[in-house]
């Protein structure tokens, strides 16, 4: 991996920043305020809001492991369903998405995201997993770059994230493969171009 040498001091400085014990010091009084923000759980809460659609009972058979980047849900949507038939799925969504499941990124979350990983595919009877990355693409702007990525690796241009994105894929195809070898990962990689518009390459050779 390109980028080790860079990586390690600042997840070593983030790791300090969020370890750092708080200055702040919490008194009864200020815990019975935070209580007076909710209501009693004996009364019953007003209802404030009565959705037209209804629950379903039924689980749906994907999990798709993304980037909790908001500003690419309704293009994540259109794809899964377009592209993949996919339209109900399991979500499990953290910064980096797949990228912080491969030890490559020396990420502190790692060991996290595979327990939450392998609970959901048991738990929730998975049949399939959607990894799917995300940046910018030729042209580009340079705000679309996960900024997880941005946060491990400051100074890399966008090709060499997209490179640490390929070494994160195939390390979360390994780690998969040895919870659950039995089944099929698919990997996709959302492109931000110059004009707006996002366009999914498939990161399996085949
Ligand atoms: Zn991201």
């Amino acid at each position: 991996m390109c980028h080790e040498r860079n990586i390690l001091p600042r997840l070593i400085e983030l790791q300090v920043v969020n370890n750092r014990p708080s200055a702040e010091t919490h008194s009864s009084s200020d815990h019975a305020d935070v209580h007076r923000q909710l209501n009693d759980p004996g009364n019953s809460p007003r209802v404030v809001f009565s959705g037209a659609y209804t629950w379903r009972r039924r689980r749906p058979s994907t999990l798709v492991v993304a980037c909790s980047d908001g500003r690419l849900q309704k293009s994540i949507d259109e794809f899964l369903e377009q592209k993949l038939g996919v339209v109900d799925y399991d979500r499990l969504y953290a910064p980096g998405g797949p990228g912080c499941l491969g030890i490559g990124t020396f990420d502190i979350r790692t060991d996290q995201l595979k327990r939450e990983l392998k609970f959901l595919i048991e738990a929730h009877q998975i049949e399939e997993i959607v990894l799917l990355f995300h940046g910018a693409g030729p042209g580009g702007p340079s705000d679309s770059v996960c900024a997880h990525y941005k946060r491990l690796l400051p100074d890399a241009s966008v090709s060499e994230i997209e490179r640490q994105q390929h070494e994160d894929a195939l390390e979360a195809l390994k780690i998969i493969a040895r919870l659950v070898p039995q089944i099929p990962v698919l990997v996709y990689r959302a492109e931000v171009h110059g004009d707006g518009t996002v366009r999914f390459v498939d990161l399996r050779s085949s």
